[in-house]
């Protein structure tokens, strides 16, 4: 093999070029937009291993944070910060649960460790609030989504000719070991990777219907940005809601948890929060799934969310200063990705959900493997 076309400037897109580059091979990249939009620069940038299942998605979770910090070392750009989390028990049956958590037998593996009120306090000092306890998980990371491909794409052709970036281009369609683009340029390679997101039309729509359940679906999430905050958050941090959605908390004192807020269950919220290198804080955030998606963003949502916040701070939040929403595309399945082959030589890969910023290195080491 010696050329590979990547469609999508995602990061799915981007490991893919950067894992090609690696093992020396030709790339040529094709992004629709100007500049990438989709779900890679709308996430937290949490590398988050704390709430991976156990097996196969915690393994695969390892690796791909193993793969951001070594990309770090060559790209300062990407913003990694090995930060760790902190997740916040408001209630004594959420820290039931986190004590349950901090004593499975993989809890060294992602540096799992409960935590008293005043010890919490002693690792990440902006947590002012009230809260009962915390499970400190030291391998998860951050990094910069605003930022992190376009750093990506820079040191890719700061290494060479082997690497040619085409933004404003969408492919629009395949053939084998080929794909066009809307100018009408043909991109043929050994490979081509087609990394499209959360749009299930077009290159990827005749491969994504399946019947009777199609392997993906798409998930819509409303997120904010605050003004920069008068403090430093020395870590991640998650509320107790979040215990509700992620597969390692799925344990007996899940099902004892008492049910969700109302304002949390009726957009399906939970609170993670991190802070920016500028000092603001990414907060976030709820899952719709349910289409036709809002084309709005809705308020109610945002005062929860600050609401929580604010509570486990012990302080007003800055003035918001953005409002996105974004969607990732989820598989339906119990595979951690999409994967398959949609003509000789072209491969799709999608569907990572909300662990795709997470694990696109290693997904994309995957495909080279
Ligand atoms: C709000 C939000 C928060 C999240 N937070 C996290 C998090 O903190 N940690 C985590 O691990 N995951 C998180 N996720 C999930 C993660 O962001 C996604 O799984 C991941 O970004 C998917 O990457 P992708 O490259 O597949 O898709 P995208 O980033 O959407 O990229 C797809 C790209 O393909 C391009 N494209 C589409 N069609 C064409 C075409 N025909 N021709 C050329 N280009 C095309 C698009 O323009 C786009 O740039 C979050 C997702 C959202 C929406």
């Amino acid at each position: 093999m010696e050329r590979v076309v990547v469609v999508g400037g995602g990061v799915l897109g981007t490991m893919h070029a950067v894992a090609a580059r690696r093992r020396g091979l030709d790339v040529v990249h094709v992004e629709r937009e100007p500049e990438p939009r989709g779900a890679s620069v709308r996430n937290f940038g949490l590398i988050w291993v704390s709430g991976r299942a156990p097996g196969p998605e915690l393994s695969l979770a390892l690796r791909a944070r193993a793969g951001w910090e070594g990309l770090a070392a060559d790209v300062p750009g990407l913003g990694f910060r090995a930060h760790g989390s902190l997740t916040l028990a408001s209630s004594e049956a959420e820290l039931q649960l986190l004590k349950e958590a901090a004593a499975l037998p993989d809890a060294a593996v992602r540096g799992f460790e409960l935590l008293d009120p005043a010890a919490a306090r002693a690792v990440n000092p902006a947590l002012r609030g009230e809260f009962a306890g915390a499970l400190r998980c030291r391998r998860d990371a951050i990094v910069e989504p605003r930022l992190a491909q376009r750093a990506l794409r820079e040191h890719l052709l700061e290494g060479g000719s082997g690497y040619t970036w085409l933004p404003g281009r969408e492919a629009t369609e395949i053939a084998p070991h080929a794909v066009r683009d809307h100018t009408g340029a043909w991109h043929r390679g050994d490979l081509v990777v087609v990394c499209t997101g959360a749009t299930h039309t077009g290159l990827a729509g005749p491969h994504l219907a399946g019947y009777p359940q199609p392997p993906v679906r798409r998930v819509r999430l409303q997120m904010l940005q605050t003004e920069p905050f008068d403090g430093r958050l020395t870590t991640a941090v998650a509320d107790g809601d979040s215990l509700r959605y992620y597969p390692a908390f799925d344990l007996p004192g899940r099902h004892r948890l008492p049910p969700q807020e109302p304002a949390a269950a009726s957009v399906r919220a939970q609170l993670l929060l991190v802070q920016r290198l500028d000092g603001s804080l990414t907060i976030g955030d709820t899952h719709s799934c349910d289409e036709p998606f809002a084309f709005d963003v809705d308020e109610d949502a945002y005062d929860h969310l600050r609401g929580r916040a604010e509570a486990l701070l012990g302080t007003a939040l800055p003035r918001t200063q953005r409002r996105w929403a974004g969607v990732y595309s989820q598989v339906t399945g119990t595979e951690l990705y999409h994967r398959s082959q949609i003509a000789p030589g072209v491969i799709l890969v999608t569907g990572p959900g909300g662990r795709g910023m997470t694990c696109a290195p290693a997904i994309a080491e995957e495909t080279f493997a």
